[in-house]
């Protein structure tokens, strides 16, 4: 695609970077079929390429973002299918990683919509606000029905039909410390316990932390690190996301200096794909940019790690029958396809894929709170694919898509590790019965 920036434009070196990717654009348009809200919608201007052009025209001409703009890059999903289908290799993410940081120092929100994204970046990264919020929930369940018939409350109604009713306590496992391997010691990883994962299910951290040292496995659980910053960077919150970025730079760094590490073991796809952007997100940070690049090169999904093990026969055979939904943030944002897969296999289960696969369920993130209409389309579809393969549980790696599914869904949606570890000898998954899994046995 020809590009008119000025050489003054470029000088700005996100203006520069954005360039390039726009460059690379060919306007082929075989993104627009993989593009979950193009499907939905139907509108050009709902595809990766419109988006593209619309991005293109606001940063040529330097002018602050518009309402139509904004419209259309707000029901982006930030799913990056677009970049597992595009034949030229754009870099949708950090395009549109760029046009949200734009839109938001240059475009004044309606009140509602400012409120409603400041009370998220306020609440979610953070575990103890997040699960006060939660239990504070309660009081509005009731109004559920009178916020959705007022467009600008839609999204206080999505977050209070997505809270759950209860809360599991907070797991001592998630303080800072280190969790000894047994026996022969096969690594040394941290665990990044995260932030709205670490509330809604801490047992999908735990049951990581228990099959890794029966591995063999040291995990470490660092002191300082929090948030990734993911949700506040897909709002365009470019300082509190590189300020979250930093923090957990230094934690990890610390805990490399403290004995070395094997891996950074992210549990939320979501994460692992911010976490592996760290690189490039501090790039322009001197103080910051070798040390970032380092933590992203360790940072791995717990699936692409156990996959580097040599793991022993599992203590079950449960010819289960999975059907495992691949994250966008894995399959398409980390490229992990293969692991997953192969671990639940070679654990004894029967594993079966979804039709439309590469589609998003919907939850990306905020994306359903704040987009809560084509986020329930989405989701439908995608509940419909996966009941339609007649597995009996449903098996994924990111807490955001297990809340989404579970919330449309009549079977079971766990984390892939829980299944994995109920297989290598650990006890069954909570939420899961005994006609689901031990029938098998
Ligand atoms: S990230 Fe997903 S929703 Fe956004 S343009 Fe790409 S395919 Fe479409
Ligand atoms: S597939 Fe790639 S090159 Fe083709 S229009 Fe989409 S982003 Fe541009």
């Amino acid at each position: 695609m020809q590009t008119n920036f000025s050489l003054a434009q470029l000088a700005d070196p996100h203006v520069a970077e954005s360039e390039k990717i726009l460059r690379k654009c060919v306007h082929c348009g075989f993104c627009t079929a993989t593009c979950p809200t193009y499907v939905t919608l139907g509108n050009e201007l709902d595809s990766p390429r419109g988006r593209i052009y619309l991005i293109k025209d606001m940063l040529e001409n330097g002018r602050p973002a518009d309402k139509e703009i904004v419209t259309h890059i707000d029901r982006c999903l930030s799913c990056l299918a677009c970049m597992t289908t595009c034949p030229s290799g754009v870099n949708y993410m950090h395009l549109v990683d760029h046009a949200r940081a734009h839109i938001q120092e240059t475009y004044k929100r309606p009140l509602l919509d400012r409120l409603t994204r400041a009370v998220l970046a306020f609440v979610l990264p953070y575990p103890s606000r997040f699960r006060a919020a939660l239990k504070l929930a309660g009081l509005g369940r009731p109004f559920i029905g009178l916020f959705e018939k007022l467009p600008a409350l839609k999204p206080v109604a999505a977050m209070l039909k997505l809270a759950p009713s209860s809360l599991p306590p907070v797991s001592p496992k998630a303080s800072p410390g280190v969790h000894a391997g047994q026996g022969t010691k096969r690594g040394r990883v941290a665990i990044l316990t995260g932030c709205a994962q670490s509330v809604l299910d801490p047992a999908i951290n735990d049951t990581t932390i228990s099959l890794l040292t029966r591995l063999g496995v040291e995990v470490v659980v660092p002191e300082g690190e929090g948030c990734c910053g993911a949700l506040v960077h897909h709002m365009g919150r470019e300082d509190q996301a590189l300020a979250s970025a930093r923090r957990n730079v230094d934690a990890w760094t610390r805990a490399v200096g403290q004995g070395g590490l094997d891996a950074i073991i992210i549990t939320a796809s979501g994460c692992g794909t911010t976490i592996k952007d760290y690189g490039f997100m501090l790039r322009l940070d001197p103080a910051y940019a070798d040390k970032a690049a380092r933590v992203s090169a360790l940072a791995k999904d717990v699936t692409e790690y156990l996959a580097t093990l040599d793991l022993p026969e599992p203590a079950r055979k449960p010819g289960t029958v999975v059907a495992y939904h691949s994250a966008c943030s894995m399959q398409h944002g980390q490229k992990i396809t293969r692991q997953p897969k192969e671990l639940l296999a070679k654990a004894g289960f029967v594993v079966r894929e979804p039709r439309e696969g590469h589609l998003c369920c919907g939850s990306a993130g905020t994306y359903n709170i704040l987009q809560p209409e084509i986020s329930a389309k989405l989701r439908d579809r995608k509940v419909k694919n996966i009941e339609a393969t007649g597995a009996e549980i449903v098996a994924t790696g990111n807490i955001g898509c297990i809340t989404q599914i579970a919330s449309a869904a009549k079977l079971p949606v766990v984390h892939t590790i829980k299944l994995l570890d109920w297989a290598y000898g650990g006890p069954m998954p909570e939420g899961v019965s005994e006609r689901e899994l031990a029938a098998a046995e």
